[in-house]
């Protein structure tokens, strides 16, 4: 049992009382346990990121980043690439920006010699070089993702094929406690993992790290196929992957909606271009909607979507940070008539769409307080606005990471009864969100158990596993 005392909720100066894992009394005074000042910080529901790669966020950990930001052109390419440590060199975050579209015989000239894969930082690429190549290809006949010349050679380039690529890769575990501490420095308390490659043996993994105590948040698994719920973490949506460069026609697209329901769950469909959306939206009218179903990113939305998306019921998961990330590419890329449906927020809330809020990490930051900064700046790195109409006021972003797993677009608030996921910040919130930053949690709880505090407040604790 703990008493949080003097902390900031819902605008008032109050005491919580932790018990059990739960939020069991809110008053002024409270004694009868240890007490953890809060000076006045605000006290908030922990934050949930609703979509991001916990796996591919661990690999990036332990990867060279080669986005435009981070190399820059050609030379830092190569520069980054010949840094690199290791026998495998691992690269993400490409964008054609740097050094023009890559295959094998690009990256054999940057890297000769020791095997190099770059992923783009869409997530669908892999592009490997000719000795990493040796290493993966397989002898008789190659998997659809490979792609392959007019001749037939492969051109270094895997679509979509994480997880052929990971069965021929050299074992490499990867490393979910620097994840979960990374995110609970964030005051993360909850994520959905949203890939579609998720299965038996990455679950299990993700089981292990929740035993452990390595990953402490909350888990929701989305998968592309069957998955079976376990104590270590809940099942949500069937993801489906659509691709701009292979869109499915709409009877395929149905029949795994079909799919799922068979499964008994709801879909999310991964859609970033106003071609997919068109589909998906047919889509949805041949094969009616349930609760739960979402749009992931929902990068581009023509405003003739939006009562769409309102009539069907479907949930808006988009990222915000991208607009902050990659802003200055998409104001040099995208037709300027098509820039204020990028990444929409506030038009969809004002139509009452539900929207939820994630980082889609490692493809942005895993940083959701850079991304509440976004959702109400709305500006780029150097300083351009992209659809200024769709800022969100400042607690209004931060809400975007407030809902839960099951009801991404219902922000939960501090109550009694509640499960004792929670986030302190050091500043009142009105503080806090003038300048959102992640320096700004004091502390993190996640089932009344500190997994993160900035300066110890919290007594240490010893039980680790499965939250109640
Ligand atoms: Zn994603």
């Amino acid at each position: 049992m703990v008493i949080i005392a003097d902390a900031e909720v819902a605008g008032h100066r109050v005491d919580v009382r932790i018990d059990g894992g739960r939020i069991t009394e809110i008053g002024r005074r409270l004694c009868g346990a240890p007490v953890v000042g809060a000076a006045g910080g605000a006290l908030i529901p922990g934050l949930h990121d609703h979509h991001l790669h916990l796996l591919a966020l661990a690999a990036s950990m332990t990867s060279v980043a080669v986005s435009p930001e981070a190399a820059g052109n050609g030379a830092g390419l190569r520069a980054a690439l010949n840094a690199a440590s290791g026998s495998w060199i691992r690269a993400t975050g490409y964008h054609d920006s740097v050094a023009g579209p890559l295959d094998r015989d690009v990256l054999d000239r940057l890297e000769p010699r020791r095997p190099v894969r770059v992923q783009y930082a869409t997530g669908s690429l892999w592009v490997l070089n000719s000795a990493a190549l040796r290493l993966v290809l397989p002898p008789g006949d190659l998997p659809p993702c490979v792609e392959r010349d007019a001749v037939g050679a492969p051109t270094g380039r895997i679509w979509r094929g994480d997880d052929w690529l990971r069965g021929r890769l050299p074992a490499d575990p990867p490393d979910l406690g620097a994840v979960g501490a990374l995110l609970a420095r964030h005051g993360v308390t909850g994520v959905t993992d949203t890939s579609a490659t998720t299965g038996t043996a990455q679950a299990s993994l993700f089981a292990a790290a929740v035993q452990s105590g390595n990953l402490p948040q909350r888990l929701t698994l989305m998968s592309g196929g069957r998955l079976t719920a376990a104590p270590e973490y809940a099942v949500g949506s069937v993801k489906i992957l659509l691709d701009d460069h292979d869109l499915p026609d709409i009877d395929d697209l149905v029949g795994r909606i079909r799919q799922a329901r068979a499964w008994g769950r709801p879909v999310a469909v991964h859609c970033v271009t106003a071609g997919e959306l068109a589909i998906i939206l047919a889509a949805f009218d041949v094969e009616a909607t349930r609760p739960g179903d979402r749009i992931e990113h929902g990068g581009v939305i023509p405003v003739e979507a939006i009562p769409e998306l309102r009539r069907l019921g479907l949930t808006v998961v988009t990222q915000p940070g991208f607009i902050a990330e990659r802003g200055d590419r998409y104001v040099r890329e995208v037709d300027p008539v098509d820039l204020p449906d990028l990444y929409r927020c506030a038009s969809l809330i004002r139509a009452g769409v539900a929207v939820a809020g994630s980082t889609d990490a490692p493809y942005s930051a895993p940083d959701p307080w850079s991304a509440v900064a976004a959702a109400i700046s709305r500006r780029t790195r150097s300083g351009r606005t992209i659809g200024w109409d769709e800022a969100l006021p400042p607690e209004a972003a931060l809400d975007l990471f407030l809902g839960s797993a099951e009801h991404p677009a219902i922000p939960r608030r501090i109550a009694v009864g509640m499960p004792a996921d929670l986030c302190l910040l050091r500043l009142p919130l009105c503080e806090a969100l003038a300048a959102p930053h992640a320096h700004n949690v004091a502390a993190t709880l996640i089932g009344g158990r500190a997994v993160y505090q900035a300066e110890p407040l919290f007594e240490p604790q010893e039980t680790a596993g499965v939250l109640p």
